[in-house]
């Protein structure tokens, strides 16, 4: 079995990024810019929102964060995003998802500049995808596309099973895993919660990719021999042993099916960490598409 170190692969990325924008100030391009607007305190949330405005500074992009209240109603975000997408200083940024309750997702992701929309989340970003055309491809589907790039795994002709059939992952995985590109070409089953026989299709997987929040749904019996494992669950299980009193759980349970793998994503430090780097890389070409 091989690890697919996302830690490792994401280091690489940002360290190709910093390079890129060496070469862009040395030509007297701005510097991208990446913003990003939380909704309210939620613990992990603010992790996810602060490791992706850390990994800015890292390489020397701009980063600016926007925190609002729990109370922001729907229209004071709008008027914010109205923000956003006038000032020309930004090249992309993200809203940190799940928004508190009163307010409307859709209609906030559809008011993005879609030019601007680096999460790929905005419908025209979406259907561009599903075309084929150019467009921001949503970060954690885009991220595991890298990893599999980056370990040289052959996806033509594999028999692909994405578990969980969300926007931002399942649907959009299964959609990049089945078209004509590299990686790409597998034939691909999407399952969701009502699917049937749910351990029998992912066994036939030579590429399994799990995207649910339940942890360690996935276990050895469920996968075959050989088979590629990505582990995109994160979710804060009790931990005693730790200081903060959690620690994070994939989907999968990796002490035991990795055993069987040939490849398997970790958690923590499989797909998290490409998911930044994928929202990293759309924000550079957002950047450079901004110049053309
Ligand atoms: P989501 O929006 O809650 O969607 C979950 C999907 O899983 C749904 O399609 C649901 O089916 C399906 N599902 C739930 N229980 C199931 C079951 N028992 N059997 C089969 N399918 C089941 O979740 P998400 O946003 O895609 O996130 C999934 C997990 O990935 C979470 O742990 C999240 O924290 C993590 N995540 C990680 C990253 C990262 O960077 N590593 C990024 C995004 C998300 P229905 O459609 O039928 O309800």
């Amino acid at each position: 079995m091989e690890l697919l170190d996302g830690s490792l692969i994401s280091k690489t990325i940002k360290s190709e990024l910093s390079e890129k924008v060496t070469i862009r100030k040395s030509l007297g391009k701005k510097v991208p810019h990446l913003a990003a607007i939380i909704v309210g305190s939620d613990g992990a949330s603010m992790t996810y929102v602060s490791s992706k405005v850390k990994s800015c500074q890292e390489i020397g992009f701009e980063s600016t964060l926007i925190q609002l209240p729990s109370e922001t109603t729907q229209g004071e975000l709008l008027k914010q995003i109205f923000v956003l997408n006038n000032n020309a200083d930004i090249d992309g940024y993200i809203i940190q998802l799940p928004l508190p309750k009163h307010i409307d997702e859709g209609t906030v992701l559809q008011a993005v500049d879609y030019k601007k929309d680096v999460d790929g989340f905005h419908p025209e970003n979406v259907g561009r995808m599903a075309l084929g055309l150019p467009c921001f491809l949503p970060a954690t589907p885009a991220g595991i596309l890298e990893l599999l790039k980056r370990y040289k795994i052959d996806t033509v002709g594999k028999n692909c099973v994405v578990v969980g059939r969300s926007h931002i992952v399942g649907m959009p995985m299964g959609l990049l895993m089945q078209r004509n590109d590299n990686p790409g070409n597998a034939t691909v089953t999407v399952v969701h919660s009502k699917t049937k026989n749910i351990q029998e299709i992912c066994a036939k997987a030579d590429i399994l990719i799990v995207a649910i929040g339940k942890p360690y749904f996935v276990t050895a019996e469920m996968v075959k021999p050989g088979a590629v494992v990505i582990d995109v669950g994160i979710t804060r299980v009790p931990d005693e042993t730790k200081k903060s009193g959690f620690k994070l759980a994939g989907d999968v349970d990796f002490e035991k099916v990795s055993q069987k793998a040939s490849f398997i994503t970790p958690v923590p430090g499989g797909v998290g960490p490409m998911t930044i780097a994928s929202l990293l890389m759309n924000t550079f070409i957002a950047a450079e598409r901004k110049d053309a």
